[in-house]
């Protein structure tokens, strides 16, 4: 804080109002037969709790908000979807050129492999958009960006409907899907929820109670 301005609240005014122009939108939280591509791929928990019972990141990053902001660009991909069904799977790449897919991902170091939620929104951005090949790039913080490629595949986009079906139910009977325990746990806003018991009893003492007094 300098002066009377608090810069910090300032900033995170400006962050939250980026966020919520380049976040992609529910339009109805209850409708289950429209689910978002990104709310399978990570912790479907997470995904649930972002729905119904929200807390906002208290420190929004710049990587937070990359992806949104290429996407507004104009070679920025636009929503896609797939039909399961009755349900709408709903995502956006990044971006696609030359009929390849691809996603962008800010890293404090560069991987070694990708992570397996990168893998899963690729793979069902390809199916979405139908295209057969995808890059996941990662773009770290000594500015080196390590690309990975990735070929369509039709077991992992199983994989991901089966998810889609199961989150889909449990919006529907208003279940909170159960803990997907990874390392997402350690920077996730809700980790109190998921692993934190509240203390519910209150501590009282036996010479409060019957008027002891203590000697
Ligand atoms: S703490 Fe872990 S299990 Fe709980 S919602 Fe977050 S990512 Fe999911």
């Amino acid at each position: 804080m300098m002066g009377d301005k608090d810069y910090n609240q300032t900033v995170n005014n400006a962050l939250d109002a980026l966020a919520r122009e380049t976040e992609l939108q529910i339009k109805d939280p209850q409708d289950n037969k429209d689910v978002f591509l990104h709310e399978v791929c990570g912790c479907m928990r997470r995904s649930y709790y972002d729905r119904f019972d929200k807390i906002e990141i208290q420190k929004k990053s710049f990587g937070n908000l990359f992806g949104g902001l290429i996407r507004k660009l104009p070679y920025g991909a636009k929503i896609g979807e797939f039909s399961i069904e009755e349900i709408k799977l709903k995502g956006q790449a990044d971006m696609i050129v030359d009929d390849i897919v691809m996603i962008f991902r800010t890293v404090p170091s560069a991987p070694e492999t990708p992570a397996a939620s990168d893998i899963l929104y690729l793979n069902g951005c390809m199916w979405i958009f139908n295209k057969t090949e995808g890059v996941i790039v990662y773009l770290a913080h000594d500015n080196t960006h390590t690309p990975f490629s990735v070929m369509r595949e039709k077991k992992i986009f199983e994989e991901t409907i089966r998810r889609v079906r199961v989150y889909s139910n449990l919006i529907s009977e208003k279940k909170v899907p159960i803990l997907e325990p990874s390392s997402e746990c350690a920077s996730c806003q809700y980790y109190e929820r998921c692993f934190m018991k509240k203390n519910e009893g209150k501590q009282f003492s036996l010479t409060e109670m019957f008027g002891v007094k203590k000697k």
